[in-house]
This record gives structure tokens, C-alpha cells and sequence, in this order.
């Protein structure tokens, strides 16, 4: 994991929401933001078509479950962009809590090796 990177990108995040450092602002717009990267991929379904989505009771437990296709270029920039928007906001309530976004990175990952499978996520 490129450690720097996330340093440097939690310092920037501190810097560029220097207009709204209300915990309250920031958890409401991660909400929109985390509804927006949903919508965008549902709309790579409906509007698009690049991917489809499939319900089953007992999805495998390899592999991309329940997505066939693949995201077209418009889809996977749009998704990226929601997602960036996504990131930001939670690396804000990091810097507003005071949490190093390398620590949250560091700890799932730990709990991931030691969970494995059993996680449950
Ligand atoms: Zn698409």
C-alpha cells in the first residue's frame, strides 16, 4: 500500500475543504456521495446497458457476484469520479476526527488477513 499517497492525499483533502469543516456537512455530503456512486452504477444497468445485474438466493462465493459485462469508459469514469467524491468526503471526517486515513487502510487490511473468508462482509 503506497503510504505516501494516502498522506498526501488526506493532507490536500485538509487544505481543499477549507469552506466547510462541519462534521455535520461532511458526514450529510459523504451520504450524497455514497448515494451518487450507487446511482452510477445503476445507471451503467439502465441507462447504458454495459453491465447487468442478477438476483439468486445463494450468489457464489467467488467472483463477481451477480455483475456480468463490463464497464464501458463513460460508466467507469463516472463511477470513478463518484467514488473520488466518495473518498474525499470520508478522508474529511478523518482529518475532523482526527484519524490518519493510513491508520483506517491499515486496520482493514489487518482485519481482512486475520478474518479471511470469516469476515462476513
Ligand atoms: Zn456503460
Amino acid at each position: 500500500m503506497e503510504t505516501d499517497l494516502l498522506t498526501e492525499y488526506q493532507r490536500r483533502a485538509s487544505r481543499v475543504i477549507a469552506r466547510n469543516r462541519s462534521v455535520l456537512d461532511i458526514l450529510t455530503k459523504q451520504q450524497c456521495a455514497n448515494a451518487r456512486v450507487a446511482r452510477s452504477v445503476v445507471k451503467a444497468v439502465t441507462n447504458c446497458g454495459c453491465v447487468e445485474i442478477y438476483g439468486c438466493k445463494n450468489p457464489p462465493r467467488t467472483g463477481t457476484v451477480q455483475l456480468e459485462g463490463e464497464l464501458c469508459e463513460d460508466c467507469e469514469n463516472t463511477i470513478k469520479l463518484e467514488m473520488g467524491e466518495l473518498v474525499f468526503y470520508l478522508t474529511s471526517l478523518c482529518n475532523a476526527l482526527g484519524i490518519k486515513l493510513e491508520d483506517v487502510f491499515r486496520s482493514d487490511l489487518n482485519r481482512c488477513d486475520m478474518m479471511g473468508c470469516y469476515s462476513l462482509r
